[in-house]
């Protein structure tokens, strides 16, 4: 943060998990809260999955004003809120807690809502699309879930192990488990694995011959910003989106949660980008 002093009155959020000294969070974060001119602040704190309930205590004696919730603790912090919103309580897992007014503590998941958000910052709308998603863990669980609830005609969800892709599958009615073939009738693919992440030469899940110029083509890997399968995929001319984009639309619905206020893009992005040219 350049210049902006930290005040007495100053509201604290927080992302907590383990690992978290890499987290891009506060970064971002903290980049929007200053553009906007208000005065919060985003810091990391490395709590185990066994202390989820006790850093959830610490929000009402440190006057912590949010979380941002990140691995080990998704599905051990949705036990422990006091509410939580549909994409929540569908998937058994919090990214975001709000230490509301009264004390009560809220519970949401903003990453599948940030991935059509991601879409929709593209110009890409989900309803009716047919929809091919690459993975079954959580991330690809929170999309799915987002999908159906954004009017997705079909999910087809593809993963190599079989059991996560049908528990998967009940996210969404319109949700099943499916093979790499049913990419030939996909509008939209979407990379939720974490094929790529770290590794910019790794094999994508999806080989580019599968690929025509009138799908897009999103991968949730956000390291490097322009993975294997994004690039196959800008050579048979169809459109990407980059996981940037949906890890930044995320931390906007969170920013929006805590604060009220909706954050500027642009600024979170370039943020994120910064970290990550460090890398
Ligand atoms: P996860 O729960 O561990 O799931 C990993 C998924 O990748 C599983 O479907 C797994 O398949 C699949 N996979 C892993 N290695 C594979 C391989 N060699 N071949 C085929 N499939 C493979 O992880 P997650 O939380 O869903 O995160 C997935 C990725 O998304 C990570 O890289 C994470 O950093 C990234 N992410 C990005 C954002 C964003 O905002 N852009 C948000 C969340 C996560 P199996 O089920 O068969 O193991």
């Amino acid at each position: 943060m350049s210049g902006v002093a930290i005040t007495g009155g100053t509201k604290i959020v927080a992302v907590i998990g383990s690992p978290v000294a890499h987290s891009l969070s506060p970064a971002i974060h903290n980049a929007a809260f200053e553009r906007l001119g208000i005065d919060w602040r985003m810091v990391a704190f490395d709590v185990a999955e066994h202390d989820a309930d006790s850093a959830l205590a610490a929000m009402a004696t440190l006057g912590i004003a949010g979380y941002a919730v990140t691995t080990p603790l998704k599905a051990a912090i949705a036990g422990f809120v006091d509410v939580t919103d549909d994409a929540s309580s569908a998937l058994r897992s919090v990214n975001t807690v709000v230490r509301r007014a009264d004390g009560s503590l809220q519970g949401a998941s903003t990453d599948g809502d940030g991935f059509v958000a991601s879409l929709n910052a593209a110009g890409v709308k989900a309803l009716g699309q047919r929809i091919v998603v690459l993975g079954a863990g959580g991330a690809a669980r929170s999309i799915v879930d987002a999908l159906g609830r954004a009017g997705a005609a079909d999910i087809a969800i593809v993963n190599r192990t079989a059991e996560r892709a049908e528990d998967a599958a009940t996210l969404a009615d319109v949700a099943r488990v499916a093979s790499i073939g049913d990419v030939g009738s996909a509008n939209i693919i979407v990379n939720a694995t974490s094929v790529g992440m770290g590794d910019p030469e790794a094999t994508p899940v999806l080989d580019a011959s599968l690929l025509r110029v009138d799908q897009v083509v999103a991968d949730i890997v956000y390291h490097p910003l322009d993975t294997l399968l994004l690039r196959d995929a800008a050579k048979v001319g169809a459109r990407t989106i980059s996981g940037l984009s949906m890890l930044v639309e995320q931390a906007r619905l969170q920013q929006l949660l805590w604060t009220g206020q909706s954050a500027p893009s642009d600024v979170m992005t370039a943020a994120a980008q910064a970290q990550l040219a460090r890398r």
